[in-house]
């Protein structure tokens, strides 16, 4: 406990002697972020306790009026740290974005919580590049932030490219394979101190692509395309979206869910931004624009590497900076903001008009950013289908997945229409052909 304090802080020495905790998130990058770490001199553990007691532990210990995200990841911590006996020996992370939602809070409400629980004395950092309470930041090194970025640019590729072709395996399990077999690879990489090198990283990626490409697919029929957008835990959590990913695949459909790569850089621009709209932050808005600049290199490798196969790469950021536009401005960014905006745009524009946005119940930033400009985009994009769901600990599967199927009902039947004008339009030019002829 440290003496100006009222709360335990991390001390250098614990990196030794200590295990961070991390909750479960982004199960693609995880892996790769606890490998970097581990590579780094840290102990790290993901967590993977799931199930209706992590719920009954974050309702037990916040007020249920809190953000969905902080009940269930406070929950995970604290059913985690009641089943170890090395409970003296961890330390919890939580990543924290900054601004002006309650994200902010985080920090103060699971230490409130932990103390509720008796678990007062365990140490917990925040991973966060707003200056919130500096004595309990992780600190992260240029050499560590250039590490991170490979392990994101990893699973974004990785986590897109099962998500084009888990559907369509013919062979089933065979994508999980391939991704649980690169885990292993760069795993090893990392732990050789290789991987992380441009040239490595640029090696990976076209190596990555090449190997989803020969996967054995059945493309003959048509599946609908459904994107998954949203508050960033519900979106990228299955412990958040009661397994949202598995049960949109179990219905039929292909999966788009975007990059963690599109969330950093929309970070980094809303610094930018800052500095451009309120001239607030001078050399913060300098070292985005550098970083920035440096994240983009790599976003082109791993794009170039997608375009060689037969998928359709990713977009890149600076298209999808520019989608919002119209909808809502670039001053609108807490939560997700603009970039859940853009995100459905992005997504509608290319095929996966058939959208779930997922929104912790009482979230007001995404309501906004999300609910609040559906409408709109229906109205630009009439083939847009797009369905909210409320994330709540009293909201229901069952209600979930039925709002979810109506969609994709609607998903069918417009691909049977479009089906429908294609063959009409075919008669008709053929018939015309005919005329033309006699
Ligand atoms: S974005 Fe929404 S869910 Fe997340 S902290 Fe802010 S208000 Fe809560």
């Amino acid at each position: 406990m440290s003496d100006r304090l009222s709360h335990p802080i991390f001390e250098k020495s614990m990196k030794k002697t200590h295990t961070i905790l991390i909750p479960s998130m982004l199960e693609f990058h995880m892996q790769l972020f606890e490998s970097v770490l581990i590579q780094d001199g840290y102990k790290v553990e993901v967590l993977k306790n799931y199930g209706p007691s992590v719920v009954e532990e974050g309702l037990k210990h916040v007020h249920n009026d809190t953000c969905v995200p902080a009940l269930l990841v406070i929950g995970q911590f604290i059913d985690a740290l009641k089943h170890r006996d090395d409970v003296d020996k961890v330390v919890l992370i939580i990543t924290q974005t900054g601004g002006g939602c309650r994200a902010s809070n985080y920090l103060p409400l699971l230490r409130k919580a932990l103390k509720k629980a008796g678990f007062g004395f365990v140490p917990v950092l925040s991973l966060n590049g707003s200056s919130l309470e500096k004595e309990s930041s992780f600190k992260l090194s240029l050499s560590l932030i250039r590490k991170l970025v490979a392990a994101i640019i990893y699973g974004d590729e990785l986590m897109y490219l099962y998500n084009k072709t888990r559907s369509y395996e013919k062979n089933k399990g065979d994508a999980h394979n391939l991704a649980k077999s690169w885990f292993k690879n760069l795993s090893g990489q990392f732990e050789k101190k290789k991987g992380l090198s441009f040239k490595d990283i640029k090696k990976n990626l076209y190596q990555i692509a090449e190997s989803f490409d020969k996967l054995e697919l059945d493309l003959s029929e048509e599946k609908p395309k459904v994107g998954i957008v949203g508050e960033i835990y519900v979106k990228y959590s299955s412990l958040g979206n009661n397994h949202l990913e598995e049960f949109l695949v179990s219905q039929g459909a292909e999966v788009n869910v975007p990059g963690l790569l599109g969330f950093v850089f929309y970070y980094l621009h809303n610094m930018v931004f800052d500095y451009k709209f309120y001239k607030i932050g001078k050399l913060k808005s300098k070292i985005c624009s550098f970083l920035i600049k440096f994240m983009e290199k790599y976003e082109r490798v791993m794009i170039d590497a997608v375009s060689k196969t037969k998928f359709e790469p990713m977009q890149k950021f600076s298209h999808t900076l520019t989608l919002s536009e119209g909808f809502l401005s670039h001053a609108t960014k807490m939560g997700e903001g603009w970039l859940l905006t853009a995100e459905m745009i992005e997504l509608v524009q290319t095929g996966y008009e058939n959208i779930v946005c997922t929104q912790p119940f009482g979230c007001l930033p995404n309501h906004i950013c999300g609910k609040g400009v559906m409408k709109k985009i229906k109205e630009v994009y009439p083939d847009a289908n797009i369905v909210a769901i409320d994330y709540d600990p009293s909201a229901t599967k069952v209600n979930q997945e039925n709002r979810i199927k109506l969609m994709l009902e609607i998903a069918r039947e417009n691909i049977e229409k479009r089906k429908n004008q294609e063959k009409e339009e075919n008669l008709a030019k053929k018939q015309a052909a005919t005329t033309i002829s006699e």
